[in-house]
């Protein structure tokens, strides 16, 4: 039906906090007897109406690589947002209280199953205009899924949405995207080899102590992030390809999925 979205307050039960983000707190809870996680957004923080429309798109995007939006429950003040539950939290965190412990091809299996979801929502011509560390999760069983695709667009902070201001995430963003705002499943690739940078620094802050000004200065000057110690430089070369000036000469997340892949068959 129409309304095949929404989810009823009756079927939803709430628990404990796991976390809190840009639109407000993140709960645990159960709903039809799946254990999911709730998005409660505060009201001044997210334009509603856009992103009802954009909710129905969004519950149609599925694959086994993308946390899952199951609906939206906006007959509750505040409205919020049924996700799957990913019990392992943030990628950031992960990596963080792993550091030390990491395998290689551990690091290796978690990059590509981001470009597989990735891959996914390049294939349905949807930009996730936020790729990082941050903004992916993982699964009780240690599968990474891409979360939080495309919700920049409905976050009212123009800190946040303006690539002048300071919680906009220039360390991650193509430099299309820092000039002129030209979003593209190719500046999706540069975050992606940000992110793979992450990955093999293990969860470290790109940059770190640089401001974003220096940041894009350097980039202007063909500078780029260096060979985490821990990579292979097989892998430091499939993240200097997705840092091409061009987006053009950057691959696509497809080719990234194969190209990949043939590494962990080594
Ligand atoms: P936002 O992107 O809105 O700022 P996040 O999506 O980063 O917020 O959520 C904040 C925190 O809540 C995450 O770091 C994570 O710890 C937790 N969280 C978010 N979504 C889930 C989920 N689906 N399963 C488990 N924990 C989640």
């Amino acid at each position: 039906s129409e309304d095949q979205w929404e989810i009823d307050p009756e079927e939803l039960i709430l628990g404990q906090q796991v976390g809190s983000g840009q639109f407000g707190l993140v709960l645990e809870g159960v709903w039809r007897d799946r254990k999911v996680a709730v998005k409660m957004v505060r009201e001044d923080c997210m334009s509603d109406e856009e992103f009802k429309e954009e909710a129905k798109i969004m519950m149609r995007l599925s694959h086994r690589k993308l946390v899952q939006l199951y609906g939206v429950c906006t007959q509750r003040s505040p409205m919020c947002l049924v996700f799957e539950l990913m019990e392992n939290g943030c990628l950031t965190s992960y990596l963080r209280e792993r550091r030390g412990r990491l395998a290689q091809d551990v690091m290796l299996a978690m990059c590509l199953d981001v470009a597989e979801g990735m891959a996914y929502l390049e294939s349905s011509n949807f930009i996730h205009r936020d790729l990082a560390a941050r903004n992916c999760l993982v699964s009780n069983n240690d599968e990474v899924k891409v979360s939080d695709f495309g919700m920049t667009r409905f976050v009212l902070d123009d800190q946040y949405t303006s690539s002048q201001c300071s919680k906009f995430p220039v360390k991650w963003s193509a430099p299309e995207v820092i000039k002129f705002c030209k979003f593209s499943s190719k500046s999706d690739v540069w975050s992606f080899g940000v992110l793979v940078w992450e990955v093999y620094n293990e969860g470290r802050i790109p940059y770190e102590n640089r401001s974003n000004l220096e940041v894009v200065e350097s980039l202007n000057a063909g500078l780029r992030l260096l060979k985490p110690r821990l990579a292979p430089d097989s892998v430091h070369t499939v993240m200097e390809w997705c840092w091409k000036e061009k987006p053009d000469e950057r691959p696509s997340f497809a080719l990234l999925v194969h190209e990949l892949a043939s590494l962990s068959d080594l």
